[in-house]
């Protein structure tokens, strides 16, 4: 796909980038330095389409909230962000704006520069990704409106496993699904999964194309990917991030012939089935209390409560066999990474985790394990394991330097 040179008076590196990730009722926002990955503001958009439509600034550690007036949609959210940006006197440093973009298919492998076909294609994409790609065109769409003269740049979350070879991305359907309907493994998390890599790769000193690390982005939504030679080439989330471990509320892999026995004998609609795999399930399924990590490890620590234990149980479990089966694709490894929420704070899952990994000389120093949390990055193994990092994920920084360095070479 051609891009179009940007009209812009300076070169984006050495303003700052507004990243934008739109979800269906919620803007999240960051503007960033590209080259430092100083944040100068954040905050978040929430409840919108709702009375409780509300903003959140974040500037110097200090946040502000303000109700958004009507209509409480992303277009007022993002007019009351640019007001605020103006007030601040930060308008003028901004050289572009940076969309988290889901699903870019096969099309896309790279940070793209939007145009009306770009938007096109992530509309058309919005069929494998009916929840997400429609929510970031929305938020492009707005920034056109608010940011008229700026450009536009995609960075997709499947990106990153564009590298994955057939025998990764080939589900065991007929391959006329894959051929007619794109239906194949994607893989999402790609720029969380590329930033903790790139810090690993710092860490070894080598180049990241020099590297075999195994990454786990634990958060609410949960993946694992193995990465070759800087290049990701299996991930543990598929055609949509339902696919691979459990996570907060996605019960991930599942026996297909479960869905058939919800439906025929147990009264579920498709519409029911959805909502039960996607929202009810996971964490928060098997505790039947709460989806989120901390209540759950607070339940099982403090009161001993069966069923936290148990999902949190299976959770580990499930990430640890995961990250074995990823032996298969290499011949070296350099260490593994834990990331995301889960991952960089709750050591009890990384000890629960990491003790299942003896078999590939992985064991923690239960010291640093514990002192390696809430921001903190570092290697917690023993000095005779192979490397174990926790690196805190900045896919912000990753949007903004991307879109900074396409502007940069575009106007070359
Ligand atoms: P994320 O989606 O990356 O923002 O991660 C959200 C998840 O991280 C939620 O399940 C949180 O409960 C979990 N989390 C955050 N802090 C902790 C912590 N200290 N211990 C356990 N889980 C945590």
């Amino acid at each position: 796909m051609t891009q179009q040179k940007p009209q812009r008076k300076e070169p984006a590196s050495t303003g700052a980038i507004l990243v934008i990730n739109c979800g269906s009722s919620s803007v999240k926002f960051s503007l960033i330095k590209p080259l430092s990955g100083e944040t100068l503001l954040s905050g978040l958009a929430e409840c919108l389409h709702t009375p409780d439509a509300k903003i959140i600034v974040k500037l110097n550690g200090e946040k502000q909230t303000y109700k958004l007036p009507e209509p409480f949609n992303h277009q007022t959210a993002l007019s009351v962000l640019v007001e605020q940006l103006q007030q601040l006197g930060l308008v003028k440093d901004i050289t572009a704006i940076g969309h988290r973009v889901v699903h870019g298919g096969e099309q896309y492998s790279q940070p793209t520069l939007i145009t009306e076909d770009v938007e096109q294609a992530i509309s058309q994409l919005a069929k494998l990704a009916p929840l997400h790609n429609p929510a970031n065109l929305i938020g492009i769409k707005a920034c056109q409106q608010a940011f008229e003269n700026l450009p536009q740049v995609a960075v997709f979350d499947t990106a990153f496993h564009q590298s994955m070879p057939e025998k990764a991305y080939i589900y065991g359907l007929p391959y006329s699904l894959y051929k007619a309907h794109g239906i194949r493994r994607y893989g999402f998390h790609g720029t969380s999964h590329y930033f903790v890599a790139k810090q690993a790769a710092e860490q070894l000193n080598k180049p990241l194309e020099q590297c075999n690390l195994i990454s786990a982005h634990l958060g609410n939504g949960c993946s694992v990917t193995v990465i070759k030679n800087g290049e990701s080439v299996d991930t543990s989330m598929g055609m949509t991030p339902g696919e691979g471990v459990i996570m907060g509320t996605r019960c991930g892999d599942l026996d297909t012939g479960i869905i058939f026995h919800l439906v025929e004998n147990l009264g579920y609609s498709i519409g029911d089935v959805d909502k039960l795999v996607n929202k009810e399930s996971g964490l928060l399924g098997v505790s039947g209390l709460s989806n989120d990590g901390r209540t759950l490890e607070n339940a099982m620590l403090e009161d001993n409560h069966a069923q936290a234990t148990l999902a949190l149980t299976i959770f580990c479990y499930r990430i640890a066999k995961t990250i074995a089966s990823y032996s298969a694709s290499l011949t070296q490894l350099d260490g593994l990474i834990f990331t995301g929420g889960i991952g960089e704070n709750s050591n009890w899952v990384r000890t629960e985790i990491v003790k299942q990994l003896a078999l590939l000389n992985f064991s923690l120093d239960e010291e640093k394990n514990k002192a390696t949390r809430f921001g903190a990055s570092g290697n917690i193994a023993t000095k005779d394991s192979r490397a174990c990092w926790v690196i805190a994920t900045n896919e912000e920084w990753v949007i903004a330097e991307q879109s900074a360095q396409l502007l940069t070479n575009l106007v070359k």
